[in-house]
């Protein structure tokens, strides 16, 4: 489920240069979701998936994290696999795949030209990432999806990024006692090249399973 109190507008004016795309994909398709993808999964959650943006055919058409895009396929694959989703996952926001026991935030809600977001527009959408995490009480382990989901994970709990470099498979301890675990990015560039395998983004995942409370 959404968390709507923690969500920013639909018409978000944050960052222009976000909305402004927002607004020529709204003409262009307007049966695309097209708006910030609300955070997504279970509100008892006690592990919480860092992603980076809305992918163009992904989440900013589907309207949910992860959903409708190459990147989908693996993660959910990955979630299913591990029992931390259930049911069957079929690319569309309306199938009936359910998250056990975590959710999945992006750094940036609005669909970056891409897949690259400013520093200045993670900035920006960085409170709603905050109130998300807020309202997950019972959040111990975050999985960060790529460098920048990492950055913004680590100053979020007002850590020092010199103190917590991101590589794949390292594990930080936050201020706000959370752990943080550090994947790639489980895009198609990173799994067509090799630098991410199936068995390595598992892992990741296994060891967030291991620090389970
Ligand atoms: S990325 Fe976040 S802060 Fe920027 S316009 Fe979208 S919802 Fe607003």
């Amino acid at each position: 489920m959404p968390f709507p109190d923690t969500e920013p507008p639909r018409d978000c004016p944050r960052c222009p240069r976000l909305a402004g795309l927002r607004e020529d994909l709204r003409r262009s398709h307007p049966d695309w979701w097209n708006s910030p993808v609300p955070a997504w999964g279970d509100p008892r959650a006690w592990l919480a998936i860092v992603g980076l943006a809305p992918g163009l055919r992904g989440a900013n058409r589907t309207g949910r994290p992860f959903t409708g895009d190459y990147s989908g396929m693996l993660f959910y694959e990955t979630l299913l696999k591990l029992g931390l989703a259930e049911g069957r996952y079929e690319a569309r926001a309306d199938d009936d795949l359910r998250l056990i026991g975590c959710v999945v935030v992006n750094t940036v809600r609005c669909l970056p030209p891409q897949n690259r977001p400013l520093p200045v527009e993670v900035t920006a959408c960085r409170p709603y990432y905050v109130a998300t995490l807020a309202a997950l009480p019972e959040v111990r382990v975050l999985v960060a999806l790529g460098r920048i989901a990492h950055d913004n994970a680590i100053r979020a709990a007002g850590g020092q990024l010199s103190q917590h470099p991101f590589a794949h498979g390292a594990e930080h301890r936050l201020d706000d006692g959370r752990t943080l675990l550090d994947s790639y990015h489980c895009s198609r560039q990173n799994t067509n090249t090799g630098r991410l395998t199936r068995a390595m983004f598992e892992s990741v995942f296994r060891r967030a399973l291991e620090l389970r409370p």
